[in-house]
């Protein structure tokens, strides 16, 4: 039984009254890929009524009102993407399509989804608490650049007014605010949260205040690089208009934790009221997500900040169990076994953990241990299960962290034997060595002969697979003439240039976004060449892109 939408569906399931209303910018699609069904799900699971408003009106204040009042809080996310990443296109054009809705059209959504919601509860309900989470809140959750707004802005949680950001995935975050609430406790000191105070908290690293980063980038750049090396163990404070806001470290949550959140009864569709395709769930509809986090912390992605370092894996039970209830009633091709990086699945740091922001970058760290044995083995008994006729790897893999162990050949063609289908994504992202080194993403192993070794064995096993390499243009130290190497070398070493490939879009709170903003690493102090003129951009990507 799906979650509901109105109060009438929430009669049906015997609840006089909703706990927590949920309120989202996508369509709501009850599968483990999509956030707000997990948080739902999660706390329906620990005993509280949820009700979910699901894409409301944001020009009618009435559209929030339409589950009433909860019991406990209101918890507002902008959808699976950042709201201004779903309405502007990387050289800031209004999209036409959104994937996260019925119909997949654009438009749906604001601007600034949270900060919008907030501001339509607290015309309806001004004393309800507020808990914002999902992707935006997490990574607008300090002083962040806004690159569609081209500005510098503070934290979130002062703009939207709400009482509690979560941030990461959230589950058992929720879960104790839930608890908090309704046992009438303070909400302070939750893992994976931030909070405002009026005073200091003892024993904080202090960042640089508010004012000073937004005014100075100096003070900006010491306050990423302070940021980014102290989240994951320490509490974190910055001052904001004479409150403080307090960032509470990240959970640890055990991989039993994990699999309980994916052991709730999702229907696995959206919700029957949608009588059109939602283009998010058709690609999704079969994948499973095996782990959270990911090692490689590179700069211009949200992964590290968001799910963290450190990877947490599912039991091989609860993916075979997932697995066989979806193949219950038909055969089906499982479409994705991963999670971020899909071979990172089983990987861990054999100390525990550290303050480094990777465990790939500038070297593979010693204690990381890889083991892209255990990913295979994992697909090979998903593949043994009743009505699994076929399992491929859709999101791409690491091609240098699998070609690291000593069995990597063997490996290699036994991945291909069983697990791809048709093509397989790999993400160099670019080839020139200062571009890399600002992504911080310098190749473990050389693409080419990755490239060689696949092809070498796609043609003895006479299978007509391909390669597609994800590419990227406009980043920080990216030029016209770095990208015309990028093109002439891709070409070489794959044999085509790929038709789609990403303009740099710095997200809110990535390393990469300092770097674009500032021209500086916060972490290295190096300063790169960043191409900021519109023209120049849309000139530099047509470079990768003209046929
Ligand atoms: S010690 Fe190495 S493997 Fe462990 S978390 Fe730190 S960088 Fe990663």
């Amino acid at each position: 039984m799906f979650l509901p939408l109105t109060l009438d569906e929430a009669k049906k399931r015997g609840w006089n009254s909703i706990d927590i209303i949920l309120v989202t910018g996508d369509a709501y699609i009850d599968h483990p890929s999509f956030g707000t069904a997990v948080i739902g799900r999660v706390l329906e699971k620990a005993g509280y009524t949820v009700g979910i408003i699901a894409m409301p009106n944001f020009m009618d204040p009435s559209s929030i009102e339409v589950m009433g009042r909860p019991n406990l809080f209101f918890g507002i996310t902008s959808g699976n993407i950042d709201s201004m990443l779903a309405r502007f296109t990387a050289f800031k054009k209004i999209r036409n399509d959104d994937p996260y809705v019925p119909g997949g059209m654009g438009g749906v959504k604001p601007s600034n989804a949270i900060i919008t919601y907030c501001n339509l509860i607290k015309q309806r309900f001004k004393d309800v608490p507020i808990v914002i989470g999902g992707i935006e809140a997490s990574m607008r959750r300090l002083v962040h650049y806004d690159f569609i707004q081209n500005k510098l802005r503070r934290s979130i949680l002062v703009d939207s007014r709400a009482d509690i950001l979560v941030y990461g995935m959230g589950e058992s975050q929720t879960v104790e605010i839930a608890n908090r609430l309704s046992g009438g406790q303070s909400m302070e000191g939750i893992s994976g949260t931030v909070t405002i105070a009026r005073n200091k908290p003892l024993n904080a690293f202090l960042l640089p205040s508010e004012k000073d980063a937004m005014e100075s980038n100096e003070a900006l750049v010491t306050m990423y690089k302070q940021f980014y090396q102290n989240f994951q163990s320490k509490l974190i404070v910055q001052e904001s208009g004479g409150r403080y806001i307090v960032h509470y470290p990240p959970p640890q949550i055990s991989q039993h934790q994990l699999d309980s959140y994916y052991e709730v009864p999702y229907t696995r569709k959206p919700h029957p009221v949608y009588t059109r395709t939602i283009p998010a769930y058709t690609m999704i509809q079969y994948s499973i997500n095996a782990h959270r986090g990911c090692a490689g912390g590179c700069s211009f992605c949200t992964l590290t900040l968001h799910q963290g370092k450190r990877i947490v894996s599912r039991s091989r039970d609860s993916i075979k169990q997932e697995i066989t209830a979806i193949a219950a009633k038909k055969t089906i091709h499982i479409t994705d076994i991963g999670g971020p990086s899909a071979n990172m699945y089983g990987m861990e740091c054999s100390i525990g953990g550290c303050n480094r922001e990777s465990c790939v970058f500038p070297a593979l760290c010693k204690h990381l241990k890889i083991n892209t044995r255990e990913w295979i083995d994992l697909m090979d008994e998903a593949l043994t299960l009743p009505n699994v006729k076929k399992v491929s790897v859709g999101s791409g893999i690491r091609y240098d962290l699998f070609m690291w162990s000593k069995d990597c050949l063997r490996e290699l063609s036994y991945f291909i034997t069983h697990f791809v289908s048709g093509q397989l994504k790999v993400a160099p992202e670019h080839i020139d060595s200062t571009v890399l080194r600002a992504m911080r993403k310098v190749p473990l192993y050389p693409l080419a002969e990755f490239v060689k070794a696949f092809n070498h064995e796609c043609k003895r096993q006479a299978k007509e697979y391909y390669l597609v390499p994800y590419l990227m243009t406009c980043q920080p130290g990216s030029t016209d003439s770095s990208v015309y190497r990028m093109r002439s070398e891709i070409e070489a070493i794959f044999g085509y240039v790929p038709y789609q490939c990403q303009a740099f879009i710095p997200l809110p709170m990535t390393l990469s976004s300092i770097q674009y903003y500032t021209g500086s690493d916060p972490l290295t102090g190096e300063m790169f060449f960043v191409e900021k003129n519109a023209k120049a951009r849309r000139k530099q990507h047509g470079i990768l892109m003209r046929r």
